[in-house]
């Protein structure tokens, strides 16, 4: 037997690194933006501990085109490297500085939001550039120093004499990489995963118009002033307590800034334990606007955007939400389909679930009237919820609704109060009568209410699926669709069948109508018909229709 140690070549893991670590060339300035934040937080932590000896001031990160020389510079004021540092933590490929420090001070700095975790980031540069310098200055009293790469596996390391402390990172784009040199696409990078970074990040320069002195001495001036990209304290990372109802709403906007529908509700998520994770979730007016579908629920890792995909994390139902979720306990770098076996984010999902369900319980108990009249922008999220996930549906009968098609709400078990005197079948069972298009069920409905029946109005696209639900986990009810004929073969039939029409005229226009509707899937009576709706009824029977229902839909719920 023999035993060895693999011997991995750098000089073959670079061009790997550049082609596959990432599938997305461009999270580089993500990367690099992120080591500029934890440097920049680590020096934050270090100086409140005493253990830097500097000013902590208000630093920030500066990110700076230079087109003509097709570079590109991250400026931070961070905690800088040493010489040794640079060889440590930069010559050292999957080396994490980022763990390091976080082992280090481990009770202390858990909650200092430090991003880094393997210890590839920095490479990512390589993806973009065909040379990466670093000029960086540590908050220890110790020269600069300057690290050159070109991207094999040689570097130089020599002394600088910047003066200032932090770190420079100069990226030479490659040719195959210009885009990047490209103000409005820098500009879009850093707000689609920088928005809400925890240090001001400057880009460019902006003018503003201020006002000074008084009275007829006012004098209105234009100043540059930084252009900070991001929101370091955005809405999610607060207290609820700290927030009001606009707020939130402001926050909607900031996220969605091309949204004009205000959302319905909010819920905060706040999590330490077993897992951290906080977040705002919004329930969207269900509209038919376009954006809608565009405006997704976005993750992040300590305020760093990692994706809009957040299948998997979220319950399927609660994807038509908007909204962030924020957590440093989701493991991303696996594929899909781990994600879904993984035990944190099976939690996760379930602790989402119950937050949701939670809130729409205390909407409903404090103010029935408000979530009354939000019902048919809630109801699609919460019926697909109830068919999609057990956890969600054993708390729904606290506050889905079925409305009547006179506008009265009822919870299931109102209904089942309302129903038991007046809507019962031959077998006991209570007979839930409902519209699912008040249209062009409008004649039948007119019937059954002057017979004194209570009809609902069901009308989402998976109200059929629910119905089976329903049905099946309630032995004693049954719903049947307004212009079904079960309508009078269960209910309680009345006496004299009301029809003004001769026997003759009746069987005349029997024979008809029986000409024209196909007989397999459609019953004429005309007996059946009050008067005032109408002079005839076509019925349907039931099981015929919900037949058709399922196949039209896919198959059974
Ligand atoms: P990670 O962030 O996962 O630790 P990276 O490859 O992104 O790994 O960075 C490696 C290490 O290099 C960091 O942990 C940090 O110690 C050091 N480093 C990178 N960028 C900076 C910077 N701007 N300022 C100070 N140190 C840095
Ligand atoms: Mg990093």
């Amino acid at each position: 037997m023999t035993t060895g140690k693999i011997n991995v070549s750098v000089e073959n893991i670079f061009p790997l690194i550049k082609k596959f670590l990432y599938s997305d060339h461009e999270i580089f300035l993500r990367e690099l933006v992120s080591n500029a934040t934890d440097a920049t937080l680590k020096l934050k932590h270090l100086t409140s501990i005493g253990e830097a000896k500097v000013e902590y001031g208000n630093p920030i990160i500066e990110v700076k085109i230079d087109k003509d020389a097709k570079k590109i510079h991250i400026i931070d004021q961070g905690l800088g490297m040493t010489a040794e540092e640079v060889e440590k933590y930069i010559n050292q490929v999957a080396f994490s500085g980022a763990e390091e420090f976080l082992e280090k001070y481990k009770d202390s700095a858990k909650d200092s939001g430090i991003i880094g975790h393997f210890g590839l980031g920095f490479y990512s540069a390589f993806m973009v550039a065909e040379k990466v310098e670093i000029i960086t200055k540590s908050h220890k009293d110790e020269p600069a120093a300057h690290w050159t790469c070109d991207g094999s596996p040689e570097f130089t390391l020599v002394a600088s004499d910047k003066t200032d402390r932090g770190t420079e990172i100069i990226l030479h784009i490659a040719e195959d990489s210009l885009e990047f040199l490209e103000e409005g696409k820098i500009r879009e990078l850093l707000i689609k995963y920088n928005k809400f970074m925890p240090v001001p990040i400057k880009f460019g320069t902006r003018t503003e118009k201020v006002t000074t002195g008084e009275g007829d001495d006012a004098t209105e001036e234009t100043i540059t002033v930084d252009n900070i990209i991001n929101n370091p304290n955005p809405a999610w990372t607060k207290q609820p307590s700290d927030l009001n109802d606009a707020d939130y709403k402001n926050f909607y906007r900031e996220l969605y800034p091309m949204q004009f529908e205000e959302p319905l509700f909010n819920i905060h998520l706040n999590v330490d334990y077993p897992f951290n994770l906080t977040g705002i979730l919004y329930f969207p007016k269900m509209s038919a606007d376009l954006q809608i579908q565009k405006d997704k629920i976005q993750l992040y890792q300590n305020q760093v955007f990692v994706t809009d995909n957040v299948e998997g994390i979220v319950p399927e139902f609660l994807t038509m939400l908007k909204g962030v979720i924020d957590s440093p306990d989701i493991p991303l770098n696996v594929s899909r389909s781990y994600l879904q076996a993984d035990g944190n984010v099976k939690k996760i999902s379930n602790y989402i679930t119950r937050k949701v369900a939670d809130k729409l319980k205390s909407l409903f108990t404090e103010n029935r009237e408000d979530f009354e009249q939000k019902w048919n922008d809630i109801k699609i999220v919460l019926e697909y919820g109830m068919l999609s996930e057990p956890k969600f549906y054993e708390k729904a009968g606290a506050f889905v609704l079925y409305p009547s098609v006179d506008g009265k709400y009822y919870t299931l078990d109102e209904l089942k109060e309302a129903l038991k005197d007046k809507q019962t079948d031959k077998d006991d069972k209570l007979v839930v009568l409902y519209a699912s298009n008040k249209d062009v069920q409008h004649s039948y409905i007119e019937s059954a209410k002057e017979k004194g029946y209570e009809v609902l109005l069901l009308d989402s696209p998976i109200v059929s699926h629910l119905i089976q639900k329903l049905e099946a986990d309630n032995e004693k009810l049954t719903f049947t669709r307004v212009d079904s004929d079960h309508i009078d073969n269960l209910i309680k039939k009345e006496d004299n069948p009301i029809s003004k029409l001769s026997e003759d005229e009746q069987n005349n226009l029997k024979t008809v109508l029986e000409e024209i509707v196909p007989k397999t899937s459609y019953t004429v009576q005309l007996e059946a018909m009050d008067s005032k709706a109408a002079p005839f009824m076509i019925t349907q029977p039931e099981f015929m229709r919900r037949m058709k229902e399922m196949s039209q839909s896919g198959g059974g719920g």
